[in-house]
Order: C-alpha cells, then sequence, then structure tokens
C-alpha cells in the first residue's frame, strides 16, 4: 500500500512539472544504462535498442539512433559503432546478457557521428569495421569534427571515444555469414548522408533500413543531400525491395514499410511539392522558411528542422 501511495505521489509531481522539461530532455528510457533504451527483440534473432528522437545530449548520452544486432549460430554483427565508446560497451553489455557468441562484425550505417564514433569499442574486443565507400570519404572530412563536437556534449561519458580506421567497404553489397544466418549489406543509391547502406536478415525478414528511413522524428536534410536522389533511390530501389519487410528504421522505433514511407518519401515529396509551387510563383528564400509543414509538425526536431529543410531544399530546387 505504502509502496502505491508512494508511485502515485512520484507519478503526481512527474505530471507537475512544466511541459518543457520533456520537450527538452525526454525521460530516459533505461537509466541503469548509457542506453536510452534496453534493447528490444523485433524478430528472431534480431534486436534492436532505439535511440532518443532528439539531437546528441548528454542525457541521452549519445544514444539518439537506433543500435541493432543480429545472432547467428557464430558470431554477432551490431548495426552502429554508437557515439562514444562508453555507449558501445553499454550496448555489449545487453549483447551478452542474451548470447555468449563473439561480435565479430560492426556495420556503420554511414560515415555520420552515432553511426562510427563507438567503433574503437568493438574493433578492440577484434570486431571487423564495415562501411560503404563513400562513408569514408565523409569520415575523413567530418569525423574529427563530429568527435570534438560529441566530445564537448557528452563530456566525461565521451572517454575512451577515438576515430578508428574502417577495416573493410563496399560498393554496392556484401554478404556476411554469421553461421547458419546469412545476413545482407545492402547499398540502394544516394539518399540521406554520404554512403548510407541498410543491413537485411533474410531468415527474419527484417530490414535495418538505416538513415534511409525515418519515423517519430522529423528527418534532416543536409547541405549535401540531394532529395532528388532520395527520392529516386526511395522508388526505383528500396520501396520494390522494402515493402513486404519488418523495417527498423534509423531513427524511431521499428515499423512497417508503409509508416515510414509516410515519414520519410511522404515528408520529402511534400516539401519539394510546397517549394516547386514556390519557385513558380518567385518566392524568395525568406519564403521558403515559413513553408507551412505543419502535418509534419508534432515530429520530434520539428522545431530545430523545418525552417532549415526548407531553405536547403529551396536552394537546391533553384539549379534543378
Ligand atoms: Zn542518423
Amino acid at each position: 500500500m505504502k509502496i502505491k501511495s508512494f508511485i502515485s505521489k512520484a507519478v503526481l509531481s512527474l505530471l507537475l512539472l512544466p511541459a518543457v522539461a520533456f520537450s527538452m530532455s525526454p525521460a530516459d528510457k533505461y537509466p541503469e544504462s548509457l542506453l536510452y533504451s534496453q534493447p528490444v527483440k523485433v524478430a528472431e534473432r534480431v534486436w534492436s535498442a532505439i535511440g532518443a528522437t532528439q539531437y546528441y545530449s548528454y542525457e541521452n548520452a549519445g544514444h539518439n539512433n537506433n543500435l541493432s544486432f543480429v545472432i547467428g549460430d557464430e558470431a554477432v554483427l551490431v548495426v552502429n559503432g554508437g557515439s562514444s565508446y562508453l555507449l558501445a560497451k553499454a550496448l555489449h553489455s545487453e549483447i551478452t546478457k542474451i548470447t555468449d557468441l563473439p561480435v565479430r562484425y560492426v556495420v556503420n550505417e554511414n560515415g555520420q557521428s552515432h553511426a562510427i564514433l563507438g567503433n574503437g569499442y568493438w574493433k578492440a574486443l577484434g570486431a571487423k569495421i564495415i562501411a560503404h565507400e563513400e562513408a569514408l570519404e565523409e569520415i575523413d572530412e567530418l569525423g574529427l569534427d563530429g568527435l570534438d563536437n560529441l566530445k564537448s556534449i557528452l563530456k566525461e561519458r565521451a572517454e575512451g571515444t577515438a576515430l578508428v580506421e574502417i577495416d573493410q567497404t563496399f560498393g554496392d553489397e556484401m554478404k556476411i555469414d554469421l553461421g547458419g544466418l546469412e545476413v545482407r549489406l545492402i547499398r540502394f543509391g544516394p539518399a540521406h548522408s554520404p554512403g548510407d547502406i541498410s543491413v537485411f536478415v533474410p531468415d527474419a525478414n527484417v530490414l535495418i533500413a538505416g538513415d534511409m528511413a525515418f519515423q517519430q522524428r522529423l528527418l534532416p536534410i543536409f547541405p549535401d543531400t540531394d532529395t532528388l536522389e532520395w527520392l529516386q533511390t526511395w522508388n526505383d530501389h528500396f520501396t520494390p525491395f522494402a515493402k513486404d519487410k519488418i523495417i527498423i528504421p534509423g531513427h524511431g522505433e521499428a515499423t512497417d514499410f508503409s509508416t515510414v514511407d509516410r515519414w520519410t518519401r511522404g515528408y520529402l515529396s511534400y516539401l519539394r511539392g510546397k517549394v516547386a509551387v514556390l519557385l513558380e510563383e518567385g518566392g524568395s528564400l525568406e519564403d521558403a522558411y515559413s513553408i507551412d509543414q505543419s502535418p509534419y509538425a508534432h515530429l520530434e526536431t520539428f522545431d530545430q528542422l523545418a525552417a532549415k529543410n526548407a531553405g536547403r531544399v529551396f536552394e537546391a530546387m533553384e539549379f534543378e
């Protein structure tokens, strides 16, 4: 009884906190670990620790993308090195609760900080680090800046984190045998950032899509993101492959194809449609910033990204 009333009091005090506290820094779902949330079993042999849908923060320890793993009969493959050495270590400690098998492969979904900066932990364990060849260019260009940035955000939580070399790259596709289980690394084409790849586990019908696909948060359009190419990749290569698969997106919980299609292709098409109209009417970059994106306003990171995204699409479409 006492416990019950303590809990309801605790719940009440949480409810009374100002709403802004939640939107700035949502409660960690797994406080006993550096991970933002505990890995969930998505399908037989496939698990994912779903990251926070906000920006990097000290509170989320850089766990703001999905960190997944696939368990074969002889080895484990991890998708994304994670943002830091200690975050990778926290993920590994969850893996060891589920299997004794060694982590032999770590696949980076692209060259971004939260895909690669934890690689050093895995490499020291003896895992082979794999990425798409185009991710290497981004790591060479931006890797050190990304490391500095994360160190300033994560402070002591970045301890031990360093840039390490990728062991193996590939172009279109690579197959890995985990012992009784095959995994396919697939490059569908240009999408959100250089070297985006997806990981397919045929036996589980799961496609770990990486940053090709988003839900629950607004996708970011970077200066080097070509939204026209992203849509072409989506329509011509990703959709025919992914439409009947279980999808683990780069950001947001595991879901089905139609959901990521709505929040990824749907958003890109919507925004490009609005910008096209604006260009036809002779509108300016300033006008682009105030394009109505209200159907997407409930998504996380909308406030930080919506206007920026519209500006970047406007600047690109002027020259298409
Ligand atoms: Zn990402």
